[in-house]
């Protein structure tokens, strides 16, 4: 039987570190298929982004759309969209149409700090949220705070996003200090997994991440199940890139 496709719309990171590369690793190491839509070509070594260009939104959507009539696509996984004007076109295509799973990996810069988005906090903001509606959604902290428009004291005060229309939120610990821990925020309740943090350095593991979650949905998981694989498949990357 072949395996069910994920469609991935995100930027192509010619290095492979991060963007359409890693996710489509992703989606194969957690046994799926990925169909990848670039959304933005960077310009980026492994190292550092430099710059970036959207891809022509039309484009993006006419090829999205190409593949969701003809493929077995069963979940998608959105990351960055570069502007507005792409996410509105994404936007508008995943209106109307039967809902799949949908996880929204909210991409707005580098590690290295390069922007990854182009235009104001608030356009920013209406682009991830316009995609989010129902999605899984999974922001670290500063990106949660850019969606909310506030400062968080607490990582608890990331679910506050659930009103604001995504049906899950994965909050990302890495960035913390100490051993990370996410916050799964669903509508009944918040659930914590923690881990010991792995002293490795290694770029695009948000993108995995939700792109290994996205996986996990099209094979039928329930998304706690495939939030738990997901990070194991993330922690595996990681302990294979552990510093010497
Ligand atoms: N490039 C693209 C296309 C991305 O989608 C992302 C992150 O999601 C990055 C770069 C940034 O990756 P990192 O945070 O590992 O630098």
């Amino acid at each position: 039987m072949s395996k069910p496709c994920v469609l991935v719309l995100a930027g192509l990171d010619p290095s492979g570190g991060a963007g359409l590369l890693a996710d489509a690793e992703a989606v194969r190491a957690a046994g799926a298929t990925p169909l990848c839509v670039a959304t933005a070509l960077t310009v980026q070594t492994t190292r550092a982004a430099r710059r970036f260009k959207t891809v022509d939104p039309g484009l993006v959507v006419e090829s999205a759309q190409a593949l969701l009539e003809e493929e077995d696509v069963r979940a998608i996984k959105i990351g960055m969209v570069g502007d507005r004007a792409v996410a509105v076109e994404i936007a508008g295509l995943l209106q109307g149409r039967k809902r799949l799973p949908l996880v929204v990996d909210p991409v707005l810069a580098a590690s290295s700090g390069a922007k990854l988005f182009e235009g104001s906090v608030t356009s920013a903001r209406d682009a991830y949220l316009r995609l989010a509606a129902g999605a899984v959604l999974t922001p670290n902290l500063s990106e949660a705070e850019t969606l909310l428009g506030a400062r968080l004291d607490d990582p608890m005060q990331a679910g506050a996003l659930l009103g604001e229309g995504p049906g899950a939120v994965l909050l990302k610990g890495g960035h913390l200090a100490g051993d990370p821990v996410d916050f799964l925020f669903q509508p009944l309740g918040v659930e914590q997994f923690r881990a010991r943090r792995i002293p490795a350095s290694a770029r695009g593991t948000g993108c995995r991440l939700a792109s290994a979650i996205a996986a996990g949905l099209a094979r039928g998981l329930p998304l706690r199940e495939a939030v738990l694989a997901a990070r194991q498949l993330v922690r595996d990357y990681l302990q294979a890139h552990l510093s010497v």
